[in-house]
């Protein structure tokens, strides 16, 4: 291969990375938009932004989302956050010895000694200086180490008692350092309810007016199968109300502010489903789960694998099913309105009531649910037209335990996140994504006196808020008039060096042709009035 063809080859290797992609102009101006009516709208119903780390402490999502949902077990992207570098390449010398024995002889005992010892001190600095955060079970870890270091300081290897205890504390030592992690695990997050629940725990927002109203927008990671609508880094723009009542009133009022938002971003056809999961309950969702199972034993020749699992696993997820085989059987399955308690049943009736008050269209749909026991009564989802099987732009719901459970108090909790890319996806295929875009001028200037004036101008009109394109380099008044077209700016400002004694600029509206002469400040007077005209 040659110099040129090898780094051809080197050049065309970087590429973002699957599942993940740039969002270019102008369709970026179309996400700015969607984005900007988000912060109108959610704030007109007294909501604050929060912003929220990217990555957080595994267990954070874990715990929250649960071990065995698929966000957790096969798509989070987790790595180490090692603390100290040398950490990892001590540990690894000790469990990869390069010995067979370091036991075999003396200089190699203690060369092993000294080993170990360099990584508990390092290990002890690295908490000291709070790069480390040990587990209860790695803070053991550390003990065990010293422990069996301490016990190898005083063996020699002179008899084969002694030899036999130096090789049993070396395994052992070997088998501590495993565990005991060397950096803390992160994970990209791949979704931010379990933040903000955080966030709400760390900084006390407890002692604020209840509920507090957040929502918060950004980027999002899971190792999903990449398709249309499907990313592995995806924008979410979502909400949630923690605290105060878990009034029908909060959960009607969270799903109006959705429609509102979408009906201002333009988005048409979205349909809203609606659900009640009732609560972790025997008399409710606990017993309905029982007769979904035992309903699901009878049928279970009929599922598919992953159903037949999910009965023992978790029986409401076969409701979630796509499988087309199964659809018919799912539709025989019992319904969960028919088993939610009275408060449950009251709650939803009203929620319904509200949406009505509202107006506020829905349909009810029995086979949404939430895998979770935190989750409870109302869930949500809104579909929109244009996505193919990735049809929905938002999935919401009550989720009154998750605060408890990451370790703050009872808390009411209730919200949804949007798929960003989703809904822009969706707008565009309904030609409502078109943003206004192209300059407002551009300012074709020739000869060095222009040149100073065409700066001033440009500094005066980008001042009264115009786009404005200054060329850098002198160009013929053709060949600017033609580039202005191609930018798709409205006019072209001519500033030549005539224009300039004379005191009268050419302003050239490029849809027309027409060409005005203006004063400076007649000039500004005249964009203005446009500007106002079309806007
Ligand atoms: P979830 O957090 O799973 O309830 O998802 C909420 C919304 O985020 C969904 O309704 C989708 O619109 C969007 N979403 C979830 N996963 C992805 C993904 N991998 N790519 C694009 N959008 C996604």
């Amino acid at each position: 291969m040659s110099d040129a063809t090898a780094k051809k080859e080197e050049r065309r290797k970087f590429q973002a990375i699957r599942g993940t992609r740039d969002i270019l102009p102008p369709e970026t101006a179309l996400w700015n938009h969607v984005e900007q009516t988000a912060h109108g709208v959610f704030s007109t119903f007294g909501y604050g932004e929060i912003r929220l780390p990217i990555f957080e402490p595994t267990d954070l999502f874990a715990r929250s989302i649960g071990e065995e949902t698929d966000v957790v077990s096969k798509e989070m992207y987790s790595f180490m956050d090692i603390a100290v570098p040398r950490l990892p390449r001590l540990a690894n010398m000790i469990t990869e010895w390069p010995w067979p024995d370091p036991t075999s002889d003396e200089e190699q005992f203690s060369a092993y000694q000294r080993c170990v010892s360099a990584f508990t001190d390092e290990y002890e600095r690295a908490v000291a200086d709070d790069e480390l955060h040990p587990s209860p079970v790695n803070k053991q870890a550390l003990q065990d180490i010293k422990d069996r270091s301490n016990t190898l300081s005083g063996t020699s290897l002179k008899d084969a008692q002694s030899k036999q205890l130096a090789r049993e504390s070396v395994r052992a030592i070997g088998l501590a350092v495993r565990i005991a992690e060397v950096g803390d695990y992160l994970t990209l997050r791949p979704e931010a309810t379990a933040s903000v629940c955080r966030a709400y725990i760390e900084h006390g927002m407890q002692s604020l007016p209840q509920p507090v109203k957040l929502y918060y927008m950004g980027p999002m990671f899971r190792r999903e199968r990449p398709q249309k609508g499907r990313y592995r880094q995806f924008y979410q723009i979502g909400a949630e109300i923690l605290g105060g009542t878990d009034a029908p009133g909060i959960d009607a009022e969270v799903i109006e502010m959705l429609m509102t938002f979408f009906d201002k971003c333009g988005l048409q056809g979205a349909t809203l489903y609606i659900n009640s999961i009732g609560h972790n309950a025997e008399n409710c969702r606990r017993g309905y789960i029982e007769k979904l199972k035992a309903a699901l034993e009878k049928v279970k020749d009929k599922l598919g694998p992953d159903s037949q699992r999910r009965i023992d696993t978790n029986p409401l997820r076969v409701l979630d099913s796509k499988l087309e085989s199964e659809q018919a059987i799912i539709a025989t399955l019992p319904h969960i309105a028919d088993h939610l308690c009275d408060e449950c049943k009251t709650h939803y009736a009203e929620v319904k009531r509200q949406l009505q008050v509202r107006g506020v269209l829905y349909q009810e749909n029995w086979r949404l649910v939430r895998g979770l026991d935190y989750y409870m009564r109302t869930t949500f989802e809104i579909t929109a037209p244009g996505l193919g099987s990735q049809n929905a732009v938002c999935g919401g719901g009550r989720y009154d335990g998750l605060v408890e459970l990451l370790g703050g108090p009872p808390t009411k909790g209730i919200g949804f996140a949007i798929g960003e890319d989703r809904l822009i996806l969706s707008l565009q295929e309904s030609g409502k994504g078109q943003v206004p875009q192209g300059r407002d001028i551009y300012i074709a200037w020739m000869g060095e006196k222009a040149h100073a004036t065409a700066i001033r101008a440009a500094k005066d009109l980008r001042k009264a808020g115009f786009s404005v394109d200054l060329p850098p380099l002198e160009q013929k008044f053709g060949k600017a008039l033609g580039q202005a077209d191609k930018l798709g700016a409205k006019y072209a400002l001519i500033l030549g060096d005539d224009e300039v004694s004379e005191g009268l600029w050419t302003l050239k509206t490029l849809s027309t042709g027409e060409q005005t002469k203006f004063t400076e400040s007649d000039l500004l007077e005249f964009l203005r009035q446009q500007k106002n005209v079309s806007s």
